[in-house]
């Protein structure tokens, strides 16, 4: 661990520019989902209770470097005061934050407007950063889920001043860093989802890094299809065959071995509870699909879990939003999630439609850490260095 965590720092006194992530969906000007917003919660009570003063800087929507009204962070505060049970202040603008007025001062936590609004902030402009900088005396960044982008308020601040991790941050790079880069062996990945062509990074790394490595969903199609097998009308990028080929070589010298479906669920159309049935794997039919994997694959997939000390999954199994071919998805979920509660797995899950599939099956809970940082998630399964992460261990210049 070669980064710094609130423990690290003396915050008495101290104004902590604290980036977060509270870009949440809103409805009619509401709060719809705060789930982003419970989670930085335990971050500023704790620089609070250090006696520090968080000022929280984050983005919300896509204003592109302009004041866009409709995406101002007001739309939050209810939903913020309400999580932290706490004074939170909106400040408006730059300026306001330069010159705080007693009012500011006397709230608990103060807001800074959407970052997003200055053409600085996502060219990571270093005099914006440098200004961003001049509000406070310690960064601490709390945006996993903004990591993988090199903006002034997630990286070029942190080369700028003492620098630290908050709970939520720390929380993801431990979990992650437990399941990949220093990971108890043997190391499971469960890659499912749609198609092949979105996650050539992911599959590339994992073979290099995992034991077993389980294709499922869609992109088991292509790679069945690449052995020779008929899909029928499956979902299958034909065109990704000599692609999936290599990602098998690269496996077999990297002594990685390749899970595919030894039994699927096949119907005839995309829907929910349509006609289906179970069929071995070099059997499906020349007009039906395969929307799911079957119960032998599931039972090798529960022997392969029993089997490993730790567990990486990103996408579904199998159509999981149609009933019922969300089978093999809930209960391979299922059996990763008993063995994560019974001590016996470490298991970490994100990225896309990962979380809702493993809510959908009640497995979320039980797994050892679920990430919600999408796209952060996937690039650091993919190994590449998320540049928020990688300032985080750089020397600063303060
Ligand atoms: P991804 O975003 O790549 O993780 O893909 C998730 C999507 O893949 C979900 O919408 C699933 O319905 C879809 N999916 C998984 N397996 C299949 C399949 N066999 N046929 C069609 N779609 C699938």
């Amino acid at each position: 661990m070669s980064w710094k965590t609130l423990d690290d720092m003396d915050l008495a006194g101290k104004r902590v520019l604290t980036r977060v992530d509270i870009n949440v969906p809103v409805e009619n000007g509401r709060v719809t989902d705060a789930t982003r917003i419970e989670r930085i919660v335990p971050t500023i009570n704790d620089i609070l209770e250090r006696g520090g003063k968080p000022i929280l800087l984050a983005h919300f929507g896509r204003p592109k470097g302009k004041v866009v009204l409709d995406l101002s962070l007001r739309v939050v505060l209810p939903a913020l005061r309400a999580a932290l049970g706490r004074s939170v202040r909106l400040i408006e603008t730059l300026e306001g934050a330069e010159n705080l007025t007693t009012e500011a001062h006397a709230a608990d936590v103060l807001l800074l407007e959407n970052i997003r609004f200055y053409p600085g902030e996502e060219k990571n402009d270093p005099d914006f950063a440098r200004r961003l900088a001049g509000l406070g005396d310690i960064y601490c960044n709390d945006a996993f889920s903004a990591a993988h982008r090199a903006h002034a308020s997630t990286e070029g601040i942190a080369h700028l001043m003492p620098s630290c991790a908050g709970r939520l941050m720390q929380a993801e790079l431990t979990a992650l860093e437990a399941a990949l880069s220093n990971p108890k062996r043997p190391v499971v990945a469960v890659v499912g989802g749609a198609k092949v062509s979105t996650k050539l990074d992911l599959l590339g790394n994992l073979v290099e890094k995992v034991d077993s490595l389980v294709i499922g969903g869609g992109m088991a199609n292509t790679f069945l299809a690449a052995q020779g097998l008929g899909v029928g009308t499956s979902l299958c990028e034909h065109e990704m065959a000599g692609t999936a080929r290599e990602i098998m070589g690269k496996a077999a010298a990297a002594g990685c071995e390749i899970i595919l479906p030894a039994d699927i669920v096949v119907a005839r159309a995309f829907e929910a509870n349509a006609p289906h049935e179970v069929l071995a794997v070099h059997l499906c039919p020349e007009d039906a699909m395969i929307l799911d994997a079957g119960p032998t694959s599931v039972k090798r997939l529960e022997r392969v879990f029993d089997g490993a000390k730790t567990l990486i999954w990103n996408g579904p199994l199998g159509a999981f939003e149609l009933e019922p071919f969300d089978a093999a998805t809930n209960a391979a979920a299922r059996h990763a999630a008993a063995l994560s509660k019974a001590g016996k797995l470490i298991s970490v899950a994100g990225g896309g439609d990962t979380v809702a599939a493993l809510n959908q099956a009640g497995a979320a809970e039980d797994f050892t850490y679920i990430s919600t940082a999408g796209g952060a998630f996937l690039e650091w399964m993919e190994g590449k260095d998320l540049p928020g992460v990688a300032a985080l261990k750089g020397e600063t210049a303060a």
